[in-house]
Order: C-alpha cells, then sequence, then structure tokens
C-alpha cells in the first residue's frame, strides 16, 4: 500500500523547484520507478511534485549546433521512435527499445530512467542494508547473481537504466536545475560510485531536477548500438550490455567510446578496450582484443562470475556487428 503524502501538481518549474527544495520532496515523472519505491518503502515521501503539466520539460528536437535537445519528460517510447534519434543516435534509440516493456516505456521518460534507484533485491526489500543507512552489504556474501563485477565498494549495486550507457557514449550533457539555479553536469559525471557516495546514484543534491539533456552531433563517420543481454527477452534490466559508438575514417578507427550496461554502479566506461581500438581498421580481430581489454580489472563476487565471459561476448559480438557496412551511421 502507498503511504500517505501530500501531492502537488505545479504549472510553472519555477513553484515546481520552490517545492522541490522542501524536505522529503520527491519529483514525480512517469512515477513507474518512484511509486514502486514508495509502496514497497524503500524510501519516504513528504510531498510528490507531479511534473506533467510542464511543457518546458518536453520535447524532443535538433539544435542550432545540429544536436539534439531532449526534455527531461521525453517517454522512452518517444525516444525509441524519433526518426532523428533513430538515425543519427541509434545507440540511444536502441536503448530506449531495450528498456522495459511497452507499457513501462510509453509512460517512463527519459529523466526518470537516468535517476531511478537500484534494483538490488535488499534494497528494495525489508533489509536496511548500507545503501539505506545501515552498516552491512547483504548481497556481497548473499545472493548476488545479478550484481555489480566492477566498481563495487561496500555495495555492489547495478546501474539499471538502459538509456544512461548510451547517453554516456555519446558523451550528453545535463542540465540541472533548482530554486538556487542551474548547471551542466556531463553525463559523465552525474553518476556516483559507492566508495564516493554509498547512499546516492547521481551527483543531484537535494531540490536538484534534471530538465533536459543535450547530445552533441554525431561525430563524422560515427557508428552506434546498443546490445543488451537479459535473462527474457522483454520486461527485464540488463544483465550486462554495452553502448558503442565508433569513428571510423579511411578505415581506421579514429575514436570510440564502450560504455557497459548492468555491470557496475553507474554506467561503465571501458578506456582499455577503447584504446585497443583506436588507429585500428575495425574488424573481427580488433574486436576481440577490445573484448579481453573490456574485462580487465574485474572482480566478481560469488555469484556472478558469469559476467566476465558475458561482457566479453557482449563487447566482441557489439563491434562485430559495428563493423559490417550494412550499419546505420
Ligand atoms: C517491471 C519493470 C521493468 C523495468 N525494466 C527496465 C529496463 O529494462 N531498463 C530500464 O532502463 N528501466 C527499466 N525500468 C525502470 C523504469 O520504469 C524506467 O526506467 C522509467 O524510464 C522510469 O521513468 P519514470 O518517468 O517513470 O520515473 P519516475 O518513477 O517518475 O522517477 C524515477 C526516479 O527518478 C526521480 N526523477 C524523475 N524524474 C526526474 C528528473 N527529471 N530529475 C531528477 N529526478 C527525477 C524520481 O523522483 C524517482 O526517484 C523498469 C521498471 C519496471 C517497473
Ligand atoms: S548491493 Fe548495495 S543496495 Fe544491495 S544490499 Fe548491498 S549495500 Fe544494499
Amino acid at each position: 500500500m502507498l503511504p500517505s503524502f501530500s501531492y502537488a501538481r505545479p504549472r510553472t518549474l519555477k513553484d515546481a523547484l520552490t517545492r522541490l527544495s522542501a524536505s522529503g520532496a520527491h519529483p514525480h515523472a512517469g512515477g513507474t520507478d518512484l511509486l514502486g519505491c514508495l509502496r514497497d518503502g524503500v524510501f519516504d515521501a513528504r510531498e510528490v511534485v507531479s511534473l506533467s503539466d510542464l511543457a518546458e520539460l518536453r520535447g524532443i528536437a535538433r539544435t542550432k549546433d545540429g544536436g539534439l535537445r531532449i526534455g527531461a519528460l521525453a517517454t522512452l517510447a518517444e525516444l525509441a521512435r524519433h526518426p532523428d534519434v533513430v538515425s543519427r543516435y541509434p545507440v540511444l534509440a536502441q536503448g530506449a527499445a531495450a528498456a522495459a516493456s511497452p507499457q513501462l516505456r510509453n509512460q517512463g521518460t527519459v529523466g526518470g530512467n537516468v535517476c531511478q534507484r537500484p534494483r538490488c533485491w535488499y534494497f528494495r526489500g525489508d533489509f536496511l542494508c548500507a545503501r539505506k543507512g545501515g552498516e552491512l552489504c547483504y548481497a556481497e556474501n548473499g545472493e548476488n547473481e545479478y550484481h555489480a563485477i566492477f566498481g563495487g565498494s561496500g555495495c555492489h549495486i547495478v546501474h539499471p537504466s538502459d538509456t544512461a550507457p548510451a547517453l554516456v557514449a555519446l558523451g550528453a550533457t545535463a542540465v540541472v536545475a533548482s530554486a538556487k539555479g542551474s548547471r551542466r553536469v556531463p553525463m559523465e559525471k552525474l553518476f556516483v560510485l559507492p566508495a564516493v557516495d554509498i547512499h546516492h546514484e547521481t551527483v543531484l543534491a537535494p531540490g536538484e531536477l534534471v530538465t533536459e539533456i543535450l547530445v552533441p552531433p554525431p561525430p563524422p563517420g560515427a557508428r552506434s548500438l546498443y546490445r543488451k543481454v537479459r535473462s527474457r527477452a522483454a520486461w527485464d534490466f540488463a544483465l550486462a550490455g554495452v553502448a558503442a559508438v565508433v569513428s571510423v575514417a579511411d578505415g581506421k578507427v579514429t575514436n570510440a567510446r564502450l560504455v557497459l550496461s548492468g555491470v557496475a554502479p553507474v554506467p561503465w566506461r571501458v578506456p582499455g578496450a577503447e584504446r585497443a581500438l583506436a588507429g585500428k581498421p575495425l574488424d573481427a580481430a580488433s574486436a576481440a582484443v577490445a573484448a579481453r581489454a573490456a574485462v580487465e580489472g574485474a572482480a566478481p563476487l560469488a555469484g556472478n562470475g558469469y559476467k566476465v565471459d558475458l561482457v566479453r561476448g557482449v563487447v566482441e559480438e557489439a563491434l562485430t556487428v559495428l563493423a559490417t557496412p550494412a550499419t546505420p551511421a
């Protein structure tokens, strides 16, 4: 059952930000994650502030510099089918399309997708674990087959979002607003490891709202793709995945950004694999070398060693697909 809280639906962003500056206020976008968290007692809310009347947070449009402006309330379904996203940023369209189910994609927004809370079953259950203010990580020596193989330190969540790895790979920036003003945060710096802050998944301060996400124009010669492996074909989070954006000129890789999903508390860039591709032809041989480099430093727990092989396979497969000329640029 939902606990009691007050509910506001402000008409202006200014009013919304003022309300969100109060202690215990939470933004409500599509509500597909928030309402589950409240119902299951993951955290409390004094006030839930609906964003649904804020027209300025909607829309997907090309910017003057040839990039893309995505309003935080753009739904995953809108992202997945938007012609400009599909043709110029396939990695993002595919990430959005790979999330959840059609119903959830119609309701869930990109702002909510990148700010959703982790799915660790102890965190979502009746356990006062370290992330909820307790002392122990129950996953560390417990049931940990869906947990992190990189970046875990006192907490081994995986970041659940399918769009965040794509946005990091594309070098996007979040525009963040609060009652005190606004700032820009590169998507790569939006997410925070447990070693830095075990209680939060983003650097957002209380009262801060993602209002839009700005994606730069795709680099010349860029090919991109999102590949996600899950236990069943729909309605499931990534066991492992990769957002790959690779630029090729004169037959050689000039730039590569590879970001893993489902294996770390944040979208996990693999610079060693990116370096392994630089200056090489994009082919089966370089894909295999990069895939091996992608798992360097993995530290699996007792139940999730299978993810090491999964990452290697998913990276090699994604790069091999990108190496074929038929892949959309
Ligand atoms: C059965 C099921 C399966 C799912 N599968 C997937 C999956 O495979 N992949 C995946 O990526 N996700 C999945 N999700 C998670 C989720 O539903 C979606 O990610 C959705 O996009 C969340 O968006 P929302 O607008 O509903 O967020 P909400 O529920 O409204 O918000 C989520 C959180 O973000 C905060 N928030 C919302 N908007 C903002 C903002 N603009 N700025 C700052 N904070 C904000 C809220 O306060 C809340 O804490 C799944 C959910 C369910 C229930
Ligand atoms: S992995 Fe994190 S969220 Fe899960 S039990 Fe451990 S501390 Fe809690």
